[in-house]
């Protein structure tokens, strides 16, 4: 049986005040829960104080990106192990806005899913088509690419301590969602490309989806038998909706 895990992925939204009102009232609001896993990936500068104000409680915090390297000359960039230092357990990598917008390919997001193991972390692996590649039939294409460079790259192996996360890039901030169906068939498709390298690898791997999560429509996705919590962006940021989004999956 699969553990559902709900993460919040802040994006570039936050500030230490609003970020200590949200975060105040999620501890209150989600207890720890044997059926769900909660997260929050807020931006880089606010983990260490995110972290010391979950400290103790049942949510889990996580970057939302990390550097494929360990330490060097790399301005900007942020190490996997310099969040596993400040008490990440998650990071997100190959999120579609960072494939668009920094251009990171499907290598580039396979050595940071390594990297992010490597140093203790779970990578949460987005993969997604946008809306040319579904009108062009290519949904199961784009997909396998996105999917395929981390199982020939890590290995597996490497998805029993890791996380998928259907995001459509359609469906990303549009408040359009992937219906339970379109969603589902896409989450099928992943389990069974990862089952045809190890079945009992996909049977315990996490596939989330993304893309206008709300409390009203949470529920009809978290039922569906593929689909093992979701990957929130906008709901995540308003205490009511992502709570509601929470006990939908527990
Ligand atoms: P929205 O929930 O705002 O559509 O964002 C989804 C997402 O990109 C989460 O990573």
């Amino acid at each position: 049986m699969r553990k559902a895990l709900v993460a919040g992925n802040w994006k570039m939204n936050g500030s230490m005040a609003s970020n200590r009102e949200l975060l105040s009232a999620l501890k209150e609001a989600i207890p720890g829960s044997d059926a769900v896993d909660v997260a929050v990936c807020p931006p880089a500068v606010y983990l260490p104080d995110v972290r010391a104000q979950l400290q103790g409680g049942s949510i889990a915090v996580g970057g939302q990106d990390c550097s494929d390297e360990t330490s060097g000359a790399y301005t900007g960039e942020i190490a996997a192990g310099m969040l596993k230092e400040i008490g990440c357990e998650y990071v997100i990598v190959g999120h579609s806005e960072r494939r668009a917008r920094q251009r990171e390919d499907s290598d580039w997001v396979a050595r940071k899913f390594i990297a992010a193991q490597a140093a203790g972390l779970v990578p949460i692996l987005c993969v997604g088509e946008q809306l040319a590649d579904r009108e062009a039939g290519q949904t199961e294409a784009v997909v396998a690419e996105q999917l395929d460079a981390v199982l020939d790259q890590a290995g597996v192996a490497a998805f029993e301590r890791g996380v998928v996360a259907y995001e459509p890039v359609w469906a990303i901030g549009t408040g359009l969602t992937a219906t339970p169906e379109q969603a589902a068939e896409v989450h099928r498709f992943i389990r069974d490309r990862v089952a045809a390298r190890d079945s009992s690898v996909a049977g315990g791997l996490r596939i989330l989806y993304g893309g206008s999560v709300k409390a009203d429509n949470a529920a009809g996705l978290f039922a569906l038998p593929d689909i093992d919590g979701g990957l929130i962006g906008g709901a995540s940021l308003d205490a009511g909706s992502f709570v509601a989004i929470v006990n939908a999956a527990g």
